[in-house]
C-alpha cells in the first residue's frame, strides 16, 4: 500500500484522547501527574517521562479509554501513553503538542505487533503492510522549536533517521503554532507532511 493510500485513511483520524468519568479519573490523572513529580526530582523538566514504560508494557488496550481504566491496565498503546505524558509535560508547566506520524517497520517486526494485538482479539487497524500509525509528543523547548518524544520507545525521535523506524510523514497539532521547528526543519501544524 502506497504512503499516500495510508495518508488518505488517516487524513480526518484525530489523535487519542483519553476520556474522564469525573472523579475517579481526576484521581487517576492526579496519580500520574504526583508519580511524574516525584520521579522527575530535580531532573529537567524537559526531560522525558521514561518511568510511564516501567510501569506500563505497550500493548494493546480498548477504546474508548478513560483516565481510571488506563492507571490501573497493565498494557498501554502509543495513544495511550502519548496522551498521558502530554498531561504529564503540560502539568510540568511545558506546552506540549500531539504528534501524529507514519513511520516503516520491517515487515517481520510489523508482523509481531498485528500478532500481539490478534491474541488480544484486537485487529491491529494501525498497521498497513510496512507503514505503521503512531503517536507521540511535541514538547516546545522555546518558541515554536521542539523536540519529539516517543512515549513507547521512551527516547527522542530524529525526522532524519533512515531505515528502521524511519518517518515517512507526520502530524503536529497546534491551536496556536502555524508551524514548528524540529531539528532545524520547519513544519506547517495541523496537517499531514511528507517528510
Ligand atoms: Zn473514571
Amino acid at each position: 500500500m502506497s504512503l499516500e493510500s495510508v495518508l488518505e485513511r488517516w487524513r480526518t483520524k484525530p489523535v487519542s484522547r483519553i476520556l474522564s468519568h469525573g472523579m475517579c479519573c481526576h484521581m487517576a490523572r492526579e496519580w500520574l501527574v504526583s508519580m511524574d513529580k516525584s520521579m522527575l526530582r530535580d531532573n529537567n523538566p524537559l526531560s522525558g517521562p521514561k518511568w510511564l514504560r516501567e510501569k506500563y508494557e505497550w500493548g494493546p488496550v480498548k477504546w474508548p479509554l478513560y483516565w481510571c481504566e488506563a492507571v490501573r491496565s497493565d498494557y498501554l498503546d502509543c495513544g495511550a501513553l502519548a496522551a498521558i505524558s502530554r498531561e504529564l509535560f503540560l502539568a510540568r508547566g511545558i506546552a506540549c503538542l500531539p504528534v501524529q506520524l507514519i513511520q516503516r517497520y520491517p515487515s517481520h517486526v510489523v508482523q509481531h505487533w498485528v500478532s500481539m494485538w490478534s491474541r488480544a482479539g484486537m485487529p491491529a487497524t494501525w498497521v498497513e503492510g510496512t507503514l505503521v500509525y503512531h503517536e507521540a509528543c511535541a514538547v516546545v523547548r522555546q518558541g515554536n522549536v521542539v523536540e519529539v518524544w516517543d512515549p513507547v520507545e521512551a527516547c527522542w525521535l530524529d525526522p532524519s533517521t533512515k531505515g528502521y523506524g524511519a518517518i515517512l510523514a507526520l502530524k503536529v497539532s497546534s491551536s496556536e503554532l502555524h508551524h514548528i521547528v524540529w531539528r532545524g526543519r520547519y513544519f506547517p501544524t495541523n496537517t499531514w507532511i511528507i517528510l
